[in-house]
C-alpha cells in the first residue's frame, strides 16, 4: 500500500515538498499516464528488439535509442532489472526497476530512458538516477556509470557516481525528515513548478489555498480566519518568490531571451510551441490535437482544451477554460516576466 510512494521517481518531490506523502497516503496508487505508457512501450520494444505496434515516430526513437545504447558501450545489456535500496530500519526499502544494466570489471553501467519533452535534471543532480545508482552499488559494490538517454531531445548525459555512501545518507535523511514530520503531525508543503505533475495536486491544501485567495477579497476576513488567511498568503508569497528566482535564473542563462514561447498582450495571446508548454498540455491532449490547434493560434487551442476537459470531467466549458489557464499560468507569467526583463 505504502510502497509506491517510495519509488526513486518520487524522491525529488520528497526533497522539495517533504510532506506530500502525508496527503498521498489517503489515495490509491494513481494509474499510468499516457506519457508513461508510451515510455514503457518503447522500453519493451528495445528490450525485445521488436518494432511491433510502434508508430513511425516511435520507430524513429527506437532506432536512435539502439544506436545510443551501443555508443554507450552496452554490448551485453540486461533490461528491466528489479532493484532495491536497503536503508536502516525503520526506514522503508525503496524498490524500482532499472531500465538497462551491464556489469563490467571496473564499474557497473546503468542507463535510464527519458522519453519526455522536458529535460530532467542532469544525472549528478538527479535524485531518481542517484537512487538507482545507490541500488546498483549495493548490489554490485562498484562505482556506477549512469547514462540518461533522451530520444525526443536527442540528448545523452553520463555521470559516474563514486560517493554512493553519501547518496544513501542523503536519501535516509530525507525519509527520516518526512517520517518525523508525520509523527509530529506537522505538514511542510512547498509548492513549486513540480506541483503540475504531483499526484495529489487536486486535494493539496497548499494549492487550494492559492486558488481560494484568487477568488477572495478582504471583506471575507474575520477575526477567526485571519490567522489562516495570513498563513495562506505567506505560502503564496513564497511560491511567487520561487517562481521569480526561476525567471531570473532563466533570463540570466538566456540574455537575448531566445526561446520565448508565449507572448501575451491585453485581450490577445499567441502561442508557439515550446518543450514546457507542450509537456503541460500533453497531459490532457494528444500530440495530434495540440498540433492541429497550435497552427490556428492560442484561442483555438484554449477552446479545444476547454471542450475536451469539460466533456471528460463533466463540467462546464467555462470551468474547462479556467483549467486551461491554470495549466499554462506559470508559463504565461514566466514568459510575461521574460518580456519585461528583456526590454
Ligand atoms: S501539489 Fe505541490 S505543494 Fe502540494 S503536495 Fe504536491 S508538490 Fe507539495
Amino acid at each position: 500500500m505504502e510502497i509506491w510512494r517510495h519509488r526513486p521517481s518520487n524522491l525529488q518531490r520528497t526533497a522539495v515538498c517533504p510532506s506530500w506523502m502525508q496527503i498521498a497516503i489517503q489515495l490509491p496508487e494513481p494509474g499510468e499516464s499516457a506519457a508513461a505508457s508510451e515510455g514503457k512501450l518503447l522500453h519493451e520494444a528495445i528490450a525485445e528488439r521488436s518494432t511491433d505496434g510502434l508508430s513511425a515516430d516511435q520507430i524513429e526513437m527506437y532506432e536512435w535509442c539502439l544506436t545510443e545504447l551501443a555508443k554507450a558501450g552496452f554490448d551485453a545489456p540486461q533490461h528491466e532489472v528489479a532493484m532495491a535500496l536497503e536503508l536502516d530500519p525503520p526506514l522503508p526499502v525503496i524498490t524500482g526497476t532499472a531500465d538497462v544494466v551491464q556489469d563490467t570489471p571496473t564499474a557497473t553501467k546503468i542507463l535510464d530512458w527519458k522519453t519526455g519533452w522536458v529535460a530532467p535534471p542532469s544525472p549528478e543532480d538527479n535524485l531518481q538516477l542517484g537512487a538507482y545508482a545507490a541500488m546498483t552499488w549495493q548490489k554490485y559494490g562498484k562505482p556506477v556509470e549512469a547514462t540518461m538517454v533522451m530520444p525526443r531531445l536527442k540528448r545523452v548525459e553520463t555521470y559516474t557516481f563514486t560517493q554512493l555512501e553519501s547518496v544513501v545518507s542523503y536519501i535516509s535523511l530525507l525519509l527520516q525528515k518526512t517520517m518525523r514530520l508525520r509523527g509530529e503531525g506537522v505538514m511542510e508543503l512547498k509548492p513549486s513548478a513540480d506541483c503540475r505533475y504531483c499526484p495529489v495536486k487536486n486535494i493539496c491544501p497548499a494549492i487550494s489555498a492559492g486558488s481560494m485567495l484568487q477568488e477572495t477579497d478582504a471583506s471575507v476576513l474575520t477575526a477567526d480566519n485571519a490567522a489562516t488567511v495570513y498563513a495562506q498568503l505567506n505560502m503564496i508569497a513564497k511560491k511567487a518568490k520561487d517562481e521569480m528566482s526561476k525567471v531570473k535564473a532563466f533570463v540570466k542563462r538566456n540574455p537575448d531571451c531566445e526561446g520565448i514561447a508565449i507572448k501575451t498582450s491585453p485581450g490577445r495571446g499567441t502561442f508557439r510551441d515550446s518543450d514546457e508548454t507542450y509537456s503541460i498540455l500533453s497531459a490532457y491532449m494528444t500530440h495530434k490535437e495540440i498540433m492541429e490547434h497550435v497552427s490556428f493560434g492560442f484561442s483555438s487551442l484554449r477552446d479545444a482544451f476547454a471542450t475536451k476537459y469539460a466533456a471528460s470531467h463533466s463540467v462546464t466549458k467555462k470551468e474547462g477554460t479556467r483549467q486551461f489557464f491554470e495549466a499554462v499560468k506559470t508559463q504565461l507569467e514566466r514568459k510575461q516576466q521574460e518580456k519585461i526583463e528583456c526590454r
